[in-house]
């Protein structure tokens, strides 16, 4: 099921429509989550779908959260992103084919990739 393009934008902050809906970066050392430490669930900020552990979550110095690996595949979608000049690979909540940001290949072990991920896409669920 998808929401209209006119329910996103009521539905969401004007920072979280421009990167879940229009494929928007934020700047870099500016989302909420980059220093994040807390254990919990990154959720998708559009539909609340699980999307990355907090004991995945990795310090790349790039300036936004980044994750070695997702919950499921089942949540998380692929695409090829040709965009900018580069080939890159997006990744999408699979349930409401929101944008999240990048994944590339120069992560740790044992994936060796780095979901890099806009915070503004995200929601964080504490773990209790
Ligand atoms: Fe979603």
């Amino acid at each position: 099921m998808d929401e209209s393009d006119q329910e996103w934008k009521i539905k969401l902050s004007p920072e979280q429509y421009r990167i879940l809906r229009q494929c928007g970066t934020e700047p870099p050392f500016s989302g909420k989550y980059v220093h994040h430490k807390e254990d919990g669930t990154y959720v998708c900020a559009g539909c609340g779908t699980e999307l990355f552990a907090s004991d995945t979550k990795f310090e790349s110095r790039s300036g936004w959260p980044s994750f070695w690996d997702k919950i499921s595949k089942e949540n998380i979608e692929m695409v090829e992103d040709r965009s900018h000049g580069m080939v890159r690979t997006e990744v999408k909540c699979a349930k409401c084919g929101g944008h999240l940001g990048h994944v590339f290949k120069d992560g740790p072990r044992p994936t060796g990739l780095r979901y890099c991920i806009n915070s503004a896409a995200l929601d964080f669920v504490k773990k209790d």
